[in-house]
């Protein structure tokens, strides 16, 4: 039986861990940063590796006891340098901003110049927000979009980076439908004396199987997450092929902002890696390339505006002003939630409304295509978004758009093993 230990002993903690299981199964899940993990890899996350203090790197470790762990880590380095093609992999940060952090502070002490997209059109907290350590620590400049492609605006960032003289730029974006020019972005880094930093945080898994250009050819160090496009459990990856950074990069990790590295999870990133290294998992990222386009379709068909005309990757950010002057994204993800769609508000280009509101919302194919969702499917759910968004508060519509998104989860259901 599923939690079988749990039940018995902490049923409050059971209870809510089903509920979020009955969740995940009840909507169709469209949050670009999520996806479903293998029964293998939450075995491994689940496993009493959890148990082990492994402080340093396998075989330079401060503890006893390390060499199954070490074997793991091991195995969870080599896969992933070889899924990346490079020399060079720390697999032990906790999550994409410690990934971050990390490579951050290998080229930028506090106080130096750093170029970060701006969080509003698509960059991520960590690339230099007031709010964050990034936009704290650094003097951070950002970048944008030009207002006429909505595509990041290469011309600028080379402006500005002759006018900052930066000591690192960073590419890489939470929220960007289009394919980003990496050797553009490095060209322009090193012809001014910056490094260039790359965050494929939502794109690893496209990376990984070359449905989008890597980054590792151009890029100083890589970061990314393993959780999003590349399925793995949640935690943060670095990769570099600079030997003369090696010593430097690890230590910015241990000592320098961790403790002990958590084992379990980065056997979860390791049976993620081996995964993602098979054949079905190019079909797979495929599928996700395919259903992004097919969402596109569906919504276009309802009259809504894809930001950039469409998607190069695995999300689509929806600008909703085309669906009514009142339509928020706020309104569109409460609207959806309720047919059972999950998707986030997110911000537009030009946004003019605040971040808790937005104009906007951001669709991903990442879960859904993980969950089974063929194209065909992908472009109907598309149409129901569209339906849904523009007939906010008519309950005969949403009430028959329900019952089709409950027709369609029922015809993929998501852990049928776990009971
Ligand atoms: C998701 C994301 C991160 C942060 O990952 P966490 O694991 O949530 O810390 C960093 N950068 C980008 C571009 C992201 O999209």
């Amino acid at each position: 039986m599923y939690l079988e230990h749990l039940r018995t002993q902490d049923p409050e903690i059971a209870a809510a861990i089903g509920d979020e299981l009955a969740r995940q199964r009840a909507s169709i899940e469209l949050i670009a940063s999520e996806n479903f993990v293998s029964l293998a890899v939450m075995e491994a996350a689940g496993s009493p590796l959890t148990n082990k203090y492994a402080e340093g790197l396998p075989g330079h470790r401060y503890y006893g006891g390390c060499w199954a762990v070490d074997v793991v880590e091991n195995i969870a380095r080599d896969r992933a340098k070889k899924l990346f093609g490079c020399a060079f992999a720390n697999v032990q940060p906790h999550s994409g901003a410690q990934a971050n952090y990390a490579a951050e502070s290998v080229f930028a002490k506090p106080g130096d110049t750093v170029m970060g997209m701006d969080l509003s059109n698509g960059g991520h907290l960590t690339h230099g927000s007031p709010a964050n350590y990034s936009g704290k620590l650094f003097n951070m400049v950002s970048y944008g979009l030009s207002e006429q492609t909505e595509r990041i605006d290469y011309d600028d960032v080379a402006a500005k980076a002759e006018k900052y003289q930066p000591k690192l730029i960073i590419a890489g974006a939470s929220a960007y439908p289009r394919v980003i020019d990496f050797e553009r972005f490095a060209q322009i880094a090193h012809d001014n004396g910056a490094a260039l930093m790359v965050d494929m945080a939502h794109i690893a898994g496209l990376v990984a199987t070359g449905a989008h250009p890597s980054p590792l050819p151009w890029a100083d160090v890589v970061t990314t997450t393993t959780h999003k496009t590349l399925r793995g459990t949640r935690g943060g990856l670095i990769l570099w092929n600079d030997e003369e950074l090696t010593k430097r990069m690890n230590s910015a990790v241990f000592p320098g902002s961790q403790g002990g590295p958590l084992e379990h999870i980065i056997a979860g990133k390791a049976v993620a890696f081996g995964e993602a290294l098979q054949p079905e998992f190019a079909t797979y990222i495929e599928g996700v390339c395919a259903n992004a386009k097919a969402l596109g379709r569906g919504m276009e068909a309802k009259g809504l505006r894809m930001v950039t005309g469409g998607t190069d990757n695995h999300l689509l950010l929806v600008d909703l002003t085309t669906a009514g002057e009142d339509v928020t994204g706020k309104l569109a993800e409460n609207a959806l939630d309720e047919v059972g769609i999950t998707v986030n508000k997110n911000t537009i280009p030009g946004e003019k409304r605040s971040p808790f509101v937005t104009s906007g919302i951001r669709v991903g194919s990442a879960a859904m295509t993980t969950r089974g969702f063929d194209e065909a499917e992908a472009e109907r759910i598309g149409e129901l978004i569209g339906e849904t968004v523009t007939h906010l508060g008519d309950e005969a519509t949403l009430a028959a758009v329900k019952a089709e998104v409950a027709d369609l989860l029922a015809a993929h259901p998501l852990y049928p093993e776990l009971g």
